[in-house]
Order: C-alpha cells, then sequence, then structure tokens
C-alpha cells in the first residue's frame, strides 16, 4: 500500500508562487521562476553568503528575478561557495574549469585548471586578482563564465 506523503503549497523564496512542499523536507522547483528550495536559505546566507542547492544566494536572487536575469551566483558568491563546498566548477567557452582546495586547514591552497592549465594561489586576495584564463582576469570575464557550481 503506497502512504500517502504530506504535501502543502508554500510560497517560491524569489517569487511567491506556491510550490509544494512535503513532510520530508523536499521543495518541488518553482514552476514559475525556476528557482531550487533545499534549506534554510535565510540563514545560509548570513553564514556563507550563498543559496542551496542552487549556488546564488536568496536576496541575489530576488535582484537577478527582479531584473528579469537567469540565477547566477556572481564571483563572491563562487569564491565564498569554495570555502564551504572546497571544490567549484564553471563553463567558459565550452570547456570546463575546476577550482578547489589543496594542502591543510592552516596553508590552504587555491587551485585553478582546466585542461589546458594549472594555477595556484596561496591566499584568497591572490586568487581573487590573479586567476586568469589565458591572462584575462577571472573576475573581468565573469560575464562570460556560465554554470558556476559546486562539484
Ligand atoms: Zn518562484
Amino acid at each position: 500500500m503506497k502512504k500517502d506523503i504530506k504535501e502543502e503549497p508554500v510560497p517560491c523564496e524569489i517569487c511567491g508562487y506556491p510550490v509544494i512542499h512535503n513532510e520530508y523536507g523536499f521543495y518541488q522547483n518553482c514552476p514559475k521562476c525556476g528557482w531550487r528550495r533545499g534549506c534554510d536559505n535565510t540563514v545560509l546566507e548570513q553564514q556563507w553568503g550563498i543559496g542551496y542547492p542552487m549556488l546564488v544566494s536568496l536576496s541575489h536572487a530576488r535582484e537577478q528575478y527582479k531584473q528579469g536575469l537567469p540565477f547566477k551566483a556572481d564571483f563572491d558568491e563562487f569564491i565564498q561557495g569554495l570555502f564551504f563546498y572546497s571544490e567549484m566548477l564553471f563553463d567558459y567557452q565550452g570547456a570546463t574549469c575546476e577550482v578547489f582546495l589543496k594542502g591543510d586547514e592552516k596553508s590552504d591552497i587555491i587551485v585553478f585548471c582546466c585542461t589546458e592549465f594549472q594555477q595556484e594561489y596561496f591566499s584568497e586576495k591572490d586568487f581573487r586578482e590573479k586567476a586568469n584564463i589565458h591572462g584575462k582576469c577571472l573576475k573581468d570575464i565573469w560575464d562570460e563564465v556560465q554554470d558556476p557550481r559546486y562539484m
């Protein structure tokens, strides 16, 4: 016999459209704006500056929705995500690039690599300012980066 799972509609965090939430904590993807919710994103944003399962933070996602933009994490959220998840990915001009933390907690090295190169940075500041793809700073070409995400 199939057990009935208790479900109730709750307003989408972003657009307010009713989405199904069940007793196991599952949220349906929002049919109106496409937002996916998996936990208390307000708390996650306060503590880490990111969202889950979508990397973009709640308040930033609301802004993007208002402006009619697709949800996408900015460079800051990507870096915050790196320190939360340790391994991140994004696509650039059809190639997938990876950023991950190497080393122990005292001396994190940030490794940035794709098939054509590997770069290592010894501080967040260094990575933020110097990480580049063929000489173009990552922070400057972030608009062209697609689907920044955790691994
Ligand atoms: Zn929505």
